[in-house]
């Protein structure tokens, strides 16, 4: 039983996505307690009349495992591996596309810089040289991005799987 959110209308079916009363989508809103349906403070996480966790109720469990899904993040997160693992594709091609794109971006630079080198031209070195610094920047970026969603999901602060449903421990 899942009990909207949003207007407190009990959904006909667990697998129901959105409210048919409201038009809110599951897990919109903060006035009711999913589970028995009393009013909650929109700040309160767990509901004091029937105990279980609003925001969490409901959503069932997913066989995805969070200890992998973090340890995936924290190592090989800057390829969107973790996420891929999840199902957040988007993200996933995201992070792979701008890790991808700026390896092959340094490559480019090499060459131009080599080839500035050798005919001593000095602007397009310093240009190179300021480009290749701007994409291991980029690359570095990606890398904490990644690895900042490692740790989150290590200590739940991403819970989720790309479905909604919640990540086994
Ligand atoms: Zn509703
Ligand atoms: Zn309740």
């Amino acid at each position: 039983m899942y009990i909207c959110r949003n207007c407190g209308q009990r959904y006909m079916t667990d697998e129901a996505v959105m409210c048919v009363n409201c038009q809110a989508p599951k897990g919109m809103g903060n006035q009711f307690c999913p589970c028995c349906g009393s009013q909650v403070m929109p700040s309160v996480r767990i509901c004091q009349n029937c105990g279980v966790d609003v925001v969490d109720y409901g959503y069932g469990t997913s066989n995805k495992s969070k200890v992998a899904a973090g340890v995936l993040g924290i190592f090989l997160g800057c390829y969107g591996v973790h996420n891929f693992y999840l199902g957040y594709m988007k993200k996933g091609f995201i992070q792979l596309g701008c890790i991808l794109g700026s390896i092959a971006f340094m490559f480019v630079i090499s060459i131009v810089m080599s080839i500035a080198e050798a005919s001593y031209n000095e602007g397009a070195t310093i240009s190179a040289i300021i480009l290749s610094l701007a994409d291991i920047a980029l690359i570095l970026g990606i890398r904490i991005w990644a690895f900042v969603e490692g740790i989150m999901i290590l200590c739940g602060k991403i819970n989720r799987d790309g479905k909604g449903m919640l990540l086994r421990s």
